[in-house]
């Protein structure tokens, strides 16, 4: 039987072909700093970059290499990044704070356009517009009674294309129509990592890779870190650790559920056929609850293709056929392309399906994405960055909200595999 990937397949994201891991073996870990920085994602990354251009001396501790997390195994789609619809947040908290915690999603994807373009970073952004498709009638039905039900001070611009239409969008026959959301962008998350990792270096944040913290303890008037290259004290302490929370903070490892994400590039594809199904740069997803998330590669040669396909975390051997699978079921046309990159990553759900920050006497976190981090992740980080370096314009719609957990519930999702399987019944049905 013909394999599904290609003789050189590789299990390393795509977009490490361009930027792999940073091999810079980093800088020597000091006795102390202002402020200590765990994880050298987006988050941290941003949050260090307030710090230190506000002259605060700021170190970045990461387990592996710089950007090794979610940062550089995205899909690079930048979105408004807030899951619950407005009645649903208004219903928990209020309209007030509902319509502040929507502001906050637009202003997580204004940032991140006016950041990259400011300081010209090449990161190959493009607001292109998203296309989400309805993969049932009852589905479509749903996202036009949303998006005819705007609401108030929010100008989206997003329009639904009915099935009938489709074919300006997207070369399938899957689809029952779907929404336009015109404002969504997308990037390449591995030379954007790579951009904000110099801008930090040049803003004289000492960045040291291969130093997994692994104690984290107040010592008044600030905290000490022990790591695998010895200890440092700190007068503010960051977590950025996402979905790769481990046991240095029970209290934010109980509030982020870790899933992972599976991802797979394609082997390139004609031009015509790229084409002809995909006619637009568009970033593309689903009505699913176990969305499917894909676009074409920034240079048209790919189809990039992610989704949760699996119920309990796997090897990206066996998920890379599924997913070639499912892309094939959309489009028929790809049938007999092969997978020349499979790979995952871990991102952090939250029980509230909201991102979260917040402090503790000097111990700052931003975390829990929800899988829509790209732009939500520089900007929370941004803002916690800024809180910690004592500097204006760092409150957030989430410091008014609880970040809820669970009884018994440590970090270990053991409901992960009845979840995946209550979403699936779900999704096709449509409930
Ligand atoms: C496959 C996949 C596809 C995705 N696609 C999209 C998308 O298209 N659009 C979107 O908006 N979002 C997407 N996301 C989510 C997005 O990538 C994340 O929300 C975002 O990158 C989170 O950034 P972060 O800096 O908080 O975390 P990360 O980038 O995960 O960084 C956390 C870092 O902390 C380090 N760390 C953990 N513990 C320690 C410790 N004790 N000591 C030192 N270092 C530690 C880890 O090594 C890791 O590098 C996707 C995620 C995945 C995995």
């Amino acid at each position: 039987m013909a394999s599904a990937f290609t003789e050189d397949a590789k299990s390393t994201p795509y977009w490490w072909e361009v930027c792999p891991p940073d091999p810079s073996t980093g800088d020597a870990l000091p006795d102390e700093a202002d402020v200590v920085v765990v994880g050298a994602g987006y988050t941290g990354l941003h949050a260090a970059l307030q710090c230190a251009r506000a002259g605060r001396s700021t170190v970045v501790l990461e387990a592996e290499a710089p950007g090794w997390g979610c940062s550089t195994r995205n899909g690079g789609q930048v979105s408004t990044s807030i899951k619950p619809p407005f009645a649903k947040l208004a219903g928990r908290y209020g309209e007030d704070t509902a319509t502040a915690i929507l502001r906050e999603g637009q202003a997580s994807l204004d940032f991140t356009e006016a950041f990259i373009s400011e300081e010209r970073l090449d990161a190959d952004f493009q607001v292109v517009g998203r296309f989400h498709g309805a993969h049932l009638a009852k589905t479509y039905d749903r996202l036009a009674r949303d998006i005819a039900a705007p609401i108030p001070a929010f100008e989206t611009g997003a329009y639904m294309v009915p099935r009938g239409e489709m074919v300006t969008e997207l070369g399938t026959e899957a689809y029952f129509g779907g929404a336009v959301f015109p404002r969504h962008a997308s990037l390449d998350p591995g030379k954007y990592h790579r951009a904000l990792l110099g801008l930090c270096r040049a803003a004289g944040v000492h960045v040291v890779p291969h130093c997994q913290v692994t104690e984290l303890e107040r010592r008044a008037p600030g905290f000490q870190l022990r790591s695998e290259m010895g200890k440092i004290r700190a007068g503010k302490v960051i977590l950025a650790t996402n979905g790769y929370s481990g046991p240095l903070s029970p209290w934010h490892r109980r509030r982020v559920i870790p899933i992972g994400s599976y991802v797979i590039a394609t082997e390139p594809i004609p031009v015509d056929l790229m084409d002809s199904l995909f006619p637009t740069d568009r970033i593309l997803s689903d009505t699913r609850k176990l969305v499917y998330y894909y676009r074409p590669s920034p240079d048209r040669t790919r189809v990039l293709f992610g989704g949760r396909v699996s119920l309990r975390e796997t090897d990206t051997r066996r998920t890379g056929p599924i997913l070639l699978a499912e892309l094939v079921r959309l489009f028929p046309g790809l049938a007999g392309t092969r997978i020349s990159h499979s790979w995952s990553g871990t991102v952090a759900y939250s029980f509230d399906a909201l991102m979260h920050c917040g402090e503790d006497a000097g111990l700052f976190y931003a975390m829990g994405y929800c899988g829509s981090g790209v732009g939500m992740a520089g900007y929370l980080g941004m803002k916690i960055g800024r809180r910690a370096a004592g500097l204006d314009d760092a409150e957030t719609a989430f410091d008014a909200i609880p970040n809820p957990t669970r009884p018994f519930y440590s970090g270990t999702p053991w409901f992960l595999a009845p979840s995946v399987l209550a979403y699936r019944l779900r999704d096709r049905f449509g409930w």
